[in-house]
């Protein structure tokens, strides 16, 4: 069976990418399970930078290795864009305050920089870029958003990050409070994941 080594440390991700990825037919394995270590700098200047980044950096030492030299090795990266904040925090999302600050403090430092700042300008998206790195060398990358707005407080408990003042105005309530499989169908890791996957059907020929 052809595998997929998907470069993250993160269990909650490997749960929504097994559940999206899992009816390809293929074998997949976090970058932990295959025993690679990689901690590249993401040093680049887009989300799609980043994810290639770490692609390749696994990708590279799959090749290396017997039983992964023929694995595909996908990579994401991904982060929140608040128009008034001229894109603010983008690729620095998990970095944004630092990486060893709260939640709590960076959403309610959020909520105080666009304190009195009307709904229509309060626009913001989750962005998710999905790299692959095939054995032949190949790249392919794309995007996957979730439109939204900032709310004006800090509400509910599921999600992570910044889900507790991302407004979905469609239903009325923020992306810590849908139900997780509802967020995984909109959600821009959801759709990047789902794009990806018909290149991979394409790619592969689905099914093996
Ligand atoms: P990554 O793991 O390098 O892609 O970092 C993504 C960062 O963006 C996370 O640490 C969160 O701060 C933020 N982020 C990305 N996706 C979401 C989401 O679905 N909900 C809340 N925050 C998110």
């Amino acid at each position: 069976m052809k595998k997929i080594i998907f470069a993250t440390g993160n269990a909650n991700k490997m749960v929504e990418i097994r559940q999206i990825l899992s009816d390809l037919g293929m074998e997949i394995l976090s970058q932990k399970e295959a025993g690679i270590e990689a901690d590249p700098e993401e040093n680049g200047a887009s989300f799609e930078e980043n994810a290639l980044i770490k692609a390749r950096a696994v990708r590279a030492i799959a090749a290396g290795m017997e039983a992964y030299r023929d694995a595909v090795v996908i990579a994401d990266d991904s982060g929140l864009e608040i128009d008034h904040l001229n894109g603010e925090p983008g690729i620095y999302s998990a970095r944004y305050m630092g990486t060893d600050t709260s939640y709590d403090i960076k959403n309610n430092a959020l909520l105080e920089r666009l304190a009195g700042v009307p709904d229509e300008e309060r626009t913001a998206r989750f962005v998710c870029a999905i790299a692959a790195e095939f054995p032949d060398g190949s790249e392919e990358v794309v995007r996957g958003t979730m439109e939204g707005q900032i709310g004006h407080e800090i509400v509910g408990d599921n999600g992570f990050g910044y889900d507790p003042i991302f407004f979905l105005p469609a239903y009325g309530c923020t992306s810590a409070q849908l139900a997780p499989e509802v967020k995984n169908a909109l959600s821009h890791r959801g759709e990047g994941l789902r794009k990806m996957r018909r290149i991979m059907e394409e790619r592969l020929g689905g099914r093996k």
